[in-house]
This record gives structure tokens, sequence and C-alpha cells, in this order.
């Protein structure tokens, strides 16, 4: 019967995964770890009015650090999880095939083009695992979201960063001229964080159906949702035609699931067998979240209600950031970067004992403070603490 053959294949996966993670090298655990470190700690570190007493942190006014959709999840995706709990002591495997089929279908691939996981950073270590061959390359942009090339470094491949353009967009042409015979991977980010441009769809498309005739191009469009068209802009259709790209989605961003972690990656068969060496996939994910995502993929009222949201709260600060005289990079997704007038440690640092988490960046001889959209309260919170020390 093939549910008996799919839950073997199921069990026999779950123990050649749990089996092969003990002998992967230290390495990787310490590049993630890292990473985690990396990302997060500059919040934390020496910062006293953060840890003061043990529910200080969740008594932040407004948490604009990590992207996150304030308005989700759906009461669709929270009912379902209340209806999964009786059944959760059952290894969810027909339900994620049931969403991996939905999902597939939905994108004209066939089942062997999906690879799910607890969100698309797994996926995206997976794939910076497979692709740091000895002596290789990785060809990507800066700044942009570094999760992939980071690790790639960490396992000793070069990276190459091209600059973006004076526009703040991924410069394609340069990034073209930059590939070499030792570059093993092309990672874009579109919409890219942290600067939330777009690169142009018909241009990216013919990038991605040329490069990729010689080096994989790996495409995350994890705020893809927040674009008025997202399919119109999504680079799957190159991964239809059979070419070597690798598109990853999540749901942590429009959908509201940082927390309970879906995401995927759709690309060619043989890709999808070799970078499922590499992570638990949907071993990790629970039934909890599967149910989830089932309630919620394309509940278009739902993303669209989040989205105007996300909408009315970045046009208030960008009247805010206007009345204050600061310039900002306009933004296609949920956070909005914008250039300070002070050191940006120090600016996070008065935000933050303001109660306002958000996080700086530093490129073209410019501090930055990179802001998440969020609740309008919190965006108010965050103009009164501006306000105090612009
Ligand atoms: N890709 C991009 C561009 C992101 O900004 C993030 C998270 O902020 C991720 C991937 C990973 O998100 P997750 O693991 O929650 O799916």
């Amino acid at each position: 019967m093939k549910s008996t053959i799919n839950r073997r294949e199921w069990l026999r996966n779950t123990a050649l995964i749990t089996g092969g993670l003990t002998f992967l090298p230290a390495m990787i655990n310490k590049v993630s770890a890292n990473h985690f470190r990396h990302n997060y700690q500059p919040f934390f570190d020496d910062k006293d009015y953060v840890f003061e007493n043990e529910d200080a942190f969740p008594k932040l006014k407004a948490r604009l650090f990590a992207n996150e959709n304030p308005f989700g999840p759906s009461d669709a995706a929270k009912k379902a999880i209340t209806g999964a709990m009786n059944e959760s002591f059952r290894y969810p495997f027909i339900e994620l095939m049931a969403l991996e089929k939905r999902i597939v279908e939905f994108e004209g691939l066939n089942q062997k083009q999906i690879l799910t996981g607890a969100g698309s950073s797994p996926l995206l270590r997976a794939a910076s695992v497979y692709y740091s061959k000895p002596g290789s390359n990785i060809v990507t942009a800066d700044p942009t979201y570094d999760d992939l090339p980071s690790h790639c470094e960490g396992f000793h491949a070069q990276l190459i960063k091209v600059p973006l353009t004076a526009a703040y967009e991924y410069d394609l042409d340069a990034m073209e001229k930059a590939i070499n015979a030792n570059t093993s991977l092309v990672y874009i980010c579109n919409p890219n964080n942290p600067t939330g441009t777009i690169v142009d769809s018909s241009k990216l498309r013919a990038f991605c159906d040329r490069v990729s005739k010689k080096v994989p191009v790996f495409v995350d469009e994890a705020y893809i949702d927040y674009l008025p068209d997202p399919a119109a802009s999504s680079m799957v259709d190159c991964v239809k035609r059979g070419n070597n790209v690798i598109v990853a989605r999540t749901f942590s961003k429009l959908y509201g699931f940082a927390g309970l972690r879906f995401g995927y990656v759709l690309a060619q068969p043989d890709v999808i067998t070799q970078l499922d060496m590499y992570t638990p996939a949907g071993q990790s994910i629970s039934a909890l979240s599967i149910a989830a995502a089932n309630a919620a993929f394309k509940e278009q009222p739902y993303l669209q209600d989040a989205l105007s949201k996300t909408i009315t709260s970045k046009e208030y600060l960008y009247k805010v950031l206007k009345e204050e005289g600061y310039e900002y990079i306009p933004s296609h997704t949920n956070f909005v970067m914008f250039p300070i007038k002070m050191e940006g440690q120090k600016f996070t640092d008065e935000m933050m004992k303001r109660g306002v988490g958000v996080r700086f960046w530093k490129f073209n001889n410019k501090e930055w403070c990179r802001i998440s959209i969020g609740r309008m309260e919190e965006m108010q919170a965050f103009a009164e603490a501006f306000r105090e020390i612009s």
C-alpha cells in the first residue's frame, strides 16, 4: 500500500538523517551556532535593561528587528492548530505530502521538485553545505541576506560580493561578469533584505535562464508575497522550464509563521535529492505547523489584510522620517532602511533603552537603521523614541 511504503521511507529517512547528522563535521554546528549569535546576540549583549528580570524582553514596546509579521498567523491557521492537537501523536507524513502536493500543483511542478523545512533557514543551510566545494566561490550582492553566503564562507568557499547599484538594487550585469570557472552558486535575494529593493522581473528571468546553464542560481523569495503580483515576480517559471534555478520561499513573513516555522525550496529533482541529504527537511516540521500551513496557503483575504495593514504602518513611518528630515530607501517589503546621523550601535542602544528594537548596518560609508514594519502602536512607539534622539 502506498501509505505503508511512504511511512517506511519516512522512518528510513529519519534514521538515516539522524544517524548521518552524528557524523557530519562538527564544523556544521559551529558555523550554525556562530551565525545565530552573529544575528541575534547584538541585541542582548551587556543589555541589563533587557534582561533585568525574566519577563523584561516581552515588555519591549516595539519589536522591530526581525522582519516578522505581527498581524499573523491567520485565524484559520490558529483554528487548524487547535484542530490538529488531538492527532499530534502521529508522524505527520501524510499531511505534509498533501501540503507539498498542493504547493507544487499551484506552481505547476511535480512532487519531486519540492523540499520543505521548519522555515527556509534549514534549506538555505543545506544549500550552503552542498555548494561549498573546495576551491569554489559563491557570487552574491553586498549588502544582502547573508545566511547562505556566510555559511558558505564558514565552509571555506570564497565569497564574491558585488556591490548594489546606486539605487541599492542588485547589479545583475556586474554579477554575471563576476562568475568564473570556480563559481558553484549565485545567490540572489529578491526582494532584497536589508534594502527592500527589487530587481526588474524580466531582467532577472533572462539572467536566471542564461546563467543557470553554467552555474546554479539560488533565488531567495522570502518577501515575494509583499509584491502586488508575486506570481509574476517569481522565478519559479525558470524551474518549470527545467533550468537549474532554486527558488526558496517561507511562511515566516506575510503568513506570520516565524515561530511556527514552515518554508520550502522548489528546484530540479536531482538538486532536491542532493539538498535533502543535508537537512532533516520535513521531519523537523511539527504536525501543528503543517496543519496551520495547509489552512493558510494562499488564503487571500487574510494575506490582503496583512498586506494592507503593513502598507498603512509603512506609510506612517515614511511620514515620520520625512518630518524629521531623514531619507529612506523606498521598500517593497515589511522593513525599511534609512541612513542615520549617529553611530549605528549607539543608535540601536538608545532606541532599545526606550523599548524599541531595531537593527543597524554599515555600507556605502554610511550608518543605516533597518526597521521592520510593526503594528501601528509599535510604529508610534518608534516615532516617539526616534524624535527624542534624532
Ligand atoms: N531569507 C531571507 C531573505 C530572510 O530575510 C529570512 C529571515 O529573515 C530567511 C530567508 C529565513 O527565514 P525563515 O527561516 O524564518 O524561513
